[in-house]
């Protein structure tokens, strides 16, 4: 058969995908589980009381919140270096499955009933996140041949797994760390990590060669970059170590605003960097600034959508009745809402876009970013309403959550997998290897971002949530204003450009006819 012979580019095995999509889609679903049930127990564990049944960490919401956007700042940002390491030195196969050992290693340690290791099990879980999730986004575009139609649905089943996963992990890392004890949630992620590494080794002869060597180069060169990541590796180490040990120490928010600093100097050189030494061309050069335009777009809506982990999971603890038909639900059950609203709004979506498209009226990217924003503004005034409600009744019903998750999974769905897709179709040829990188950079500055927004929101209980709330507002809506403004000015620019084409052609023809004559 057709399909043994060549394992990837023709193959329509799976729902009329390559097969290796099967490895591609458990090994990430695993990820995602483990990687969002755990991050909905962070905070809850960071603040929870150090007395009584399930004791936490018993640290302040601002501390506990900066240290949750660190970690998810730290956990996209390091995709950079997992991308450079897989190009370089490892391929991206072997990157991946180095990742999700560590990954598991991480929650492992999180389940040690100890606080000393805490840091540990975090810093883990970040650099196995980072040698993973690029890379295993970037062997997903690798399986199909160049050209191949079928990638834009590759890479939407990809999402479905993303969100099968956090869903398992949301339901079951909860229930075990909110309601059994913190540490057998975290030891529930790390297994559901082992299962994910135990797949990933059995079918990963499903990838075939997709994305499995690293960069042709010289050994010499090869040999000396391996040397400096040893170098750089045994730095990481000895910083950690010293923070473990408590040599070195930090305040979390002031720590936080430097790394949001840091982040967006790191986007800053890089952008410039390719605009300006990578020899593009002019339609290159056009399309990175749409990309960079989107970067920000996303930045602005990482920064609300990640809350649901910090500011949005303590205002469900402490002003919301979880009680449902005499069933106290764990906190983190709501988080479940997100992933539930996007398997089924999903196809919804992909149709609608498809259906404008065959009337001419698809969106663009731009104007697709500032749907996303939109709806995340609007997501926030629901949460204004419920701040307002819960002052006058102390607790509120679980629908205004629900609410605002629905439009937050609305706003994703109009700028998530669009933008992923984008970063791949849109980046200059020679730097697609690190595209994904910069755009979890926009995830991970967004991330640091929602960690500290979500600090001043809760900073004096109820009070201080909804001028927080209301600025945010303010700036998705005048960026997503922007962006349309943007996007106007770039169909005005390809129309402008479709035809200085045309009337070249034309004058050459007319020349040609003239000459002739
Ligand atoms: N929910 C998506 C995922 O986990 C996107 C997250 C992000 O980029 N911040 O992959």
């Amino acid at each position: 058969m057709a399909m043994q012979k060549n394992l990837t580019a023709d193959d329509t095995w799976f729902f009329g995908h390559p097969k290796g999509m099967v490895t591609l889609f458990f090994t990430e679903m695993w990820e995602r589980m483990s990687y969002y049930g755990m991050r909905a127990l962070l905070v809850l564990y960071m603040t929870g009381a150090v007395t009584g049944f399930n004791p936490g960490l018993g640290w302040s919401e601002t501390d506990a919140q900066a240290i949750y956007g660190i970690y998810v700042g730290m956990v996209y940002f390091m995709v950079i270096p997992g991308g450079w390491l897989a190009d370089n030195i490892f391929g991206h196969q072997k990157a991946v499955l180095i990742g999700a050992i560590i990954i598991a290693l991480g929650h492992i340690t999180l389940a040690l009933p100890l606080t000393e290791t805490f840091f540990l099990g975090l810093g883990l879980v970040v650099l196995g996140t980072g040698l993973l999730k690029g890379n295993i986004s970037t062997i997903v575009g690798r399986l199909y041949k160049e050209g191949d139609e079928r990638i834009q649905a590759g890479y939407t089943i990809f999402y479905m797994s993303i969100n099968i996963g956090s869903a398992l992990g949301f339901l079951i890392v909860s229930y075990l760390g909110e309601k059994i004890g913190w540490h057998w949630g975290f030891g529930a992620a790390g297994v559901g990590m082992i299962f994910g590494v135990m797949q990933y080794i059995y079918f990963k002869r499903l990838l075939g060669g997709a994305a499995n060597e690293p960069n042709a180069m010289p050994e010499s060169q090869r040999n000396n970059y391996i040397k400096w990541s040893k170098i750089t590796a045994a730095a990481m180490v000895v910083v950690i170590g010293l923070g473990l040990f408590g040599i070195i120490s930090f305040e979390p928010k002031v720590f936080a605003e430097y790394f949001t600093v840091f982040l967006t100097i790191v986007a800053f050189i890089y952008f410039s960097y390719l605009f300006i030494f990578a020899g593009l061309s002019k339609t290159e050069k056009r399309n990175l600034f749409l990309l960079l335009v989107l970067f920000v777009g996303a930045v602005a809506f990482w920064s609300g959508f990640d809350q649901s982990g910090s500011s949005l999971s303590l205002f469900a603890k402490e002003f919301t009745d979880l009680n449902i038909l005499g069933y106290v639900i764990p906190i983190g059950w709501l988080q479940l809402a997100n992933p539930i609203f996007v398997v089924i709004f999903a196809p919804i979506f992909a149709g609608m876009w498809m259906q404008l498209g065959r009337l001419n009226l698809d969106p663009s990217l731009p104007i697709k970013f500032a749907i996303g924003l939109f709806f995340m503004a609007l997501s926030f005034m629901v949460m204004i309403y419920a701040v307002q409600l819960a002052m006058e009744v102390t607790t509120v019903g679980i629908q205004w959550l629900l609410i605002t998750y629905l439009l937050q999974t609305w706003g994703e769905l109009a700028l998530s997998p669009i933008g992923l897709s984008a970063f791949s179709k849109y980046a200059p040829k020679k730097y697609i290897g690190q595209m994904f990188g910069l755009w979890f950079l926009a995830s991970a500055i967004g991330g640091v971002l929602s960690g500290l927004l979500g600090g001043d929101a809760l900073v004096d209980g109820l009070e201080s949530i909804s001028p927080v709330f209301e600025f945010m507002i303010d700036y998705y809506v005048l960026l997503g204003i922007i962006l349309i403004v943007v996007g106007a000015f770039f169909a005005f620019f390809d129309s402008y450009s479709d035809l200085q084409d045309k009337v070249k052609k034309l004058e050459k023809r007319i020349s040609t006819l003239l000459k002739s004559n």
